[in-house]
């Protein structure tokens, strides 16, 4: 502030601050936010994948098929669904033991988001050992091309399964949905469509594809 006599400034008055302390407690909340942040992010990601495979998980499928399905819906395109099931896998499970399991359950994965080539594409853990595909403005029988191609997938890698009835090796059944969503239809109608013809997969001798009723 200037100090005046009648016609001159003589001098000022000068008040220094010192903000240092002010300074790093803003760093400090800055340095806060941003881990609360990344911490946010991962239990983001955490809800959304699956620990063991690192694919989507059941819940993330159920949000993605309702996106999907109202998007298929207004742009009246086809939407597919596969349903894929490991054959005797508890079998599995009783001669190689549970870790050995888990990491058929891992490759397995790959295998089916290897095998999903569109970005749009989706693949999720189901539960257990099944496993969901979405497959958007996806043709029927493109859509069993695409089970196809899984099963021949996982046919290349000859993972040894003595204790199955149906083939020394692991192999999948899967069932295979495809329409244009429309009012008469619901999402829950579609994945039941789905699993229906995974039972009739499996009824039918497992290590096939089953596409309609
Ligand atoms: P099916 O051909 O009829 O499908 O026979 P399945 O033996 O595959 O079916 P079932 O439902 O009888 O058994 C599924 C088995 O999957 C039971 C369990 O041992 C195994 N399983 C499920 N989740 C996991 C997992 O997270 N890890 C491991 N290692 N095994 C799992
Ligand atoms: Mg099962
Ligand atoms: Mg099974």
């Amino acid at each position: 502030t200037p100090i005046y006599t009648e016609d001159d400034i003589i001098g000022t008055i000068t008040l220094f601050h010192d903000i240092t302390q002010r300074l790093a407690n803003q760093q400090e909340l800055v340095d806060a936010k941003t881990q609360l942040e990344e911490a946010n992010h991962h239990l983001n990601e955490l809800a959304r994948v699956d620990a063991l495979t690192g694919i989507a998980n059941r819940r993330e499928f159920d949000q993605n098929l309702s996106s999907l399905w109202k998007s298929s819906y207004r742009k009246k395109e086809r939407l597919g669904i596969l349903m894929i099931d490991i054959d005797h896998f508890k079998a599995y499970n009783d001669q190689y033991g549970h870790q050995k399991g888990d990491s058929c359950l891992q490759k397995v994965a790959q295998a089916i988001c290897q095998s999903c080539m569109r970005p749009d594409d989706f693949v999720a853990r189901y539960g257990g050992e099944e496993f969901v595909v979405l497959l958007p403005q996806t043709a029927h029988e493109d859509a069993v091309y695409v089970a196809q191609r899984i099963q021949q997938k996982i046919a290349d890698l000859a993972i040894p399964h003595p204790k199955s009835p149906v083939n020394p090796v692991l192999t999948l059944s899967i069932g295979v949905c495809n329409m244009v969503p429309h009012d008469l239809t619901s999402e829950q109608q579609f994945i039941d469509c789905a699993d229906r013809r995974l039972y009739v997969a499996k009824n039918s001798g497992r290590n096939q594809i089953c596409d309609q009723d």
